[in-house]
């Protein structure tokens, strides 16, 4: 089955907006079996539309879209396919009903514009919009080279593309289009081990399977190495499960989640399950940890408060560091966090507290602490530990990595103390 993939928006183009369906929806499908051949981005012109549309029905098997179904002028998509497939279009009362619904549920008068949103192409597979007003659109069309063709129209804000394609999408493309047999992937997702370490010791355990068929690639980001696993074909997923199975013995408590876990998640997941309670006190990271953690669904049972302490007073009156440790050893030193780290807990009365003081630069660095050094501080009711790193990059990537570095070291705590 070819899979061929069209995200609409003159904004793509401009690079106003990351194209992040591309990435997003190429991940879920391969995770599933299924392999994109084709992707191309168009400007939102009827010319580019139409002309993308036509040419990857004339050579692919299922085509997806995204973006233009909106009510404003520049969203086309549905006409533009619609007249090429020669459909016409009718107004669908249950998708007018929820339009209406959106607009009196928040108390906003309907301008007339956006009723177009109901049109529906004849023989279209309606996907409601739970999160927005648009719907997305299924269907079957055999007008091109005689050969049946299938289309998936998705809106472009990723908000309301995400939830749609899990929950309506997938559903309609395994039951409906194709549903690839024997294909088994899981993801395993480590951090603290370098990426071609990773490799080695895998290549080592895992090359019998590999000899059975067992595909392995491998995903480096900042700290973290991505393993995933697949195989094809009967028995396929008895081999990933061993595979599996085989790379948790090998790394352990290395590995922290498997496929989209993130490592917030994790730690929320294993501070419910305890009962537990953290808090956080943040310099550097200026209030990225607390914001990581209360993206998290049910944090607010485990996640007590967040503190940000930028100024060496604020340090003093909001957590209790002392001034003489400020003057010795300076903001950013392994006994400022440590207090730091204690004084939050002791605060909040948590189980558990992390503090982040650092340099993210550009400038602030000296010969003893350059751009880049920070001390993480995880506080239990027993101790305290501080670890010193040293992240010399931007500004926002030194966020994201010291982040995860103190969420990594909460973590190794957490399975310590058997929570
Ligand atoms: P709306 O009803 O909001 O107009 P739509 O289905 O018409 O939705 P577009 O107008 O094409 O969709 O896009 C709406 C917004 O969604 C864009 O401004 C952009 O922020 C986001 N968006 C669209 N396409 C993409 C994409 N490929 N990747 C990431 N974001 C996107
Ligand atoms: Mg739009």
């Amino acid at each position: 089955m070819q899979i061929e993939l069209i995200n609409t928006g003159s904004e793509l183009l401009l690079g106003r907006v990351l194209n992040t369906h591309q990435q997003w929806i190429g991940r879920r499908l391969a995770d599933l079996g299924y392999e994109v051949a084709r992707q191309i981005a168009v400007p939102d012109t009827g010319d580019a539309i139409r002309q993308a549309v036509a040419e990857a029905l004339s050579r692919s098997d299922l085509i997806i879209t995204t973006g233009g179904l909106g009510p404003t002028s520049d969203d086309r998509t549905r006409d533009l396919i619609a007249e090429l497939l020669n459909r016409s279009l009718t107004e669908n009362i249950d998708v007018m009903r929820h339009i209406t619904g959106f607009f009196k549920r928040r108390n906003r008068p309907m301008p007339d514009s956006v009723k177009v949103q109901a049109l529906i192409p004849e023989g279209a597979k309606v996907l409601m919009n739970q999160c927005g007003m648009a719907p997305g659109l299924a269907m079957t069309d055999s007008s091109f080279g005689n050969k049946k063709r299938f289309l998936l129209m998705l809106p472009g804000p990723p908000s309301e593309l995400r939830p749609m394609f899990d929950q309506q999408a997938l559903p309609w493309l395994q039951d409906d289009v194709f549903r690839p047999v024997g294909f088994a992937c899981r993801t395993l997702r480590s951090t603290g081990i370098g990426e071609s370490r990773v490799e080695e010791q895998l290549r080592e355990r895992l090359d019998h399977l590999v000899e059975q068929g067992l595909e392995i690639g491998y995903c480096a980001r900042k700290g973290e190495v991505d393993v995933r696993i697949i195989a094809r074909g009967d028995g396929a997923e008895a081999l990933v499960a061993k595979a599996i199975d085989a790379t948790r013995e090998l790394f352990g408590r290395s590995i922290y989640g498997e496929d989209d876990d993130c490592l917030e998640e994790v730690i929320v997941r294993i501070l419910t399950d305890a009962g537990k309670t953290l808090t956080v006190a943040e310099s550097c990271t200026g209030g990225y940890l607390a914001h990581r953690l209360t993206n998290v669904p049910g944090a607010s049972k485990v996640f007590d408060s967040g503190l940000v302490t930028y100024s060496n007073e604020a340090k003093m009156r909001l957590l209790g560091v002392l001034s003489k440790t400020l003057e010795e050893h300076g903001a950013v030193s392994e006994a400022t966090a440590g207090e730091m780290a204690d004084g939050a807990r002791q605060k909040a009365g948590t189980d558990y507290a992390i503090s982040v003081t650092g340099i993210a630069g550009p400038t602030g660095g000296t010969a003893e602490k350059p751009v880049g050094t920070a001390f993480i501080g995880v506080a239990t009711r027993e101790s305290t530990t501080v670890l010193k790193c040293f992240n010399p990059v931007e500004r926002e990537s030194f966020k994201h990595m010291t982040s995860q570095q103190a969420f990594e070291m909460l973590r190794r705590e957490l399975l310590r103390g058997g929570g």
